[in-house]
């Protein structure tokens, strides 16, 4: 027998891996459904979440999503290649962006300044009716028209679709504190908003989605949706406002490369920041933070191991971390969760992003890019690997 045959023949552990379970993003799509009377519009922006943008997209379209939202013109024609036919609205480009292509491939744009309503204009040059959502800072002094050059963009806009050049069919606004309900400037932008619409009324605009509410908004105030909700943290098991249930679509598992013995007084990691106080079995897991574990968790993350958690030790590397696994002498290749829904008790992504001091966007949205992707379709046990 061949060396070669030799190596075939060995059985495949694999790596670092992430499964997306797609029938957390469907549960969670009805959730946003039933929780409103107005449209909802799937956010898949940064490759959905780091959830995959057209898996997500699909099963958000199949349980009652009827629109989908992206910041580039990229993002979005990615969709239409994968032959997501709904509407899709990107709201973050530069004034040279490629606007042609995104309106002959039947992408929304928003506008946000007047420099941007022209070049969509000169993008298009007359050949087609571009579609716009015109874009107001509610208060946030992000992205949108600041209000006190709202006026001037409603009245040019008008013109060009007088002249037949464009439609206006939405405008929009985001807030910045709608994870805290109790937050006063909501009630300021609720009202801005508000503003913008009558203002884009007065110069005869008749934009007929309107939209304001992200996942928080959508969760906590029915003042927020307008005719449509645009929820992107939500569809994927995050809800920032802390109000609701919401399934985790996440797993992320590692097998175990190695394990040692050591003896108290032990230093483990670079810069020696944990010794081990008595002797115990150190086991090395194939991931670190190029692989997006934020170093920032070194010295309070777990994972977990045969059903117990299993404390992190040392500084995470960029390609590895070491778990203290006690008396537990696993053999390598046991496979270790980092985290998943919960529901065996292994660590959540809300606890990483607590460990780190960030957001569960963050973790959710970092997982690099050598991690392998497993996705769990809806209607099936079954496996898709991505690559
Ligand atoms: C990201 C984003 C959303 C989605 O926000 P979630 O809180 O993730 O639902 C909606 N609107 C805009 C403009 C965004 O940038």
């Amino acid at each position: 027998m061949s060396a070669l045959s030799v190596a075939v023949e060995l059985p495949r552990v694999s790596g670092p891996t992430l499964l997306v379970d797609l029938s957390a993003i469907a549960e969670n799509t009805r959730t946003f459904t039933a929780r409103t009377d107005a449209a909802l519009m799937a956010v898949v922006k940064a490759d959905g979440f780091g959830h995959g943008a057209v898996d997500v997209a699909r099963t958000a379209l199949a349980h009652g999503a009827t629109q989908l939202g992206v910041t580039s013109i990229e993002e979005a024609l990615a969709l239409r290649e994968a032959g997501l036919r709904a509407p899709a609205l990107s709201w973050l480009n530069q004034v040279d962006a490629d606007f042609e292509s995104a309106v002959s491939a039947d992408v929304d744009l928003a506008v946000p300044s007047h420099q941007h309503l022209e070049a969509i204009l000169r993008g298009v040059a007359g050949r087609t009716r571009a579609r716009v959502h015109l874009q107001l800072d509610v208060g946030m002094a992000r992205d949108g028209a600041p209000p006190d050059e709202w006026a001037q963009l409603c009245r040019a806009a008008r013109q060009a679709e007088q002249r037949g050049l464009l439609d206006v069919v939405g405008v929009m606004g985001h807030l910045g504190c709608a994870d805290d309900p109790t937050d006063p400037s909501n009630a300021a932008g609720r009202r801005r908003f508000a503003w913008g619409l009558e203002t884009a009324r007065a110069t005869g605009l008749r934009p007929r989605t309107r939209h304001l509410a992200a996942t928080s908004a959508t969760l906590t105030d029915p003042r927020t949706h307008h005719t449509m909700c645009r929820v992107g943290a939500g569809l994927v098991g995050i809800d920032p406002s802390r109000t609701v249930r919401l399934r985790p679509a996440l797993t992320l598992t590692a097998p175990v490369v190695s394990v040692r013995r050591v003896r108290a007084g032990t230093p483990v990691g670079y810069g020696h920041t944990w010794t081990a106080p008595t002797a115990t079995n150190l086991g090395l897991l194939p991931l670190g933070y190029a692989d997006g574990l934020p170093r920032a968790a070194s010295g309070r993350a777990e994972v977990m191991v045969r059903g117990r958690r299993a404390s992190i030790v040392g500084l995470f590397s960029m390609d590895q971390i070491v778990v203290d696994l006690g008396e537990d002498a696993v053999p390598p290749g046991e496979p270790v969760t980092i985290f998943g829904p919960g529901d065996a008790g292994e660590p959540t992504v809300a606890e990483w992003a607590g460990w780190a001091s960030t957001i569960e966007h963050e973790i959710v949205t970092g997982i690099g890019a050598r991690v392998r992707r497993d996705v769990r379709t809806e209607h099936t046990s079954g496996l898709r690997s991505m690559r």
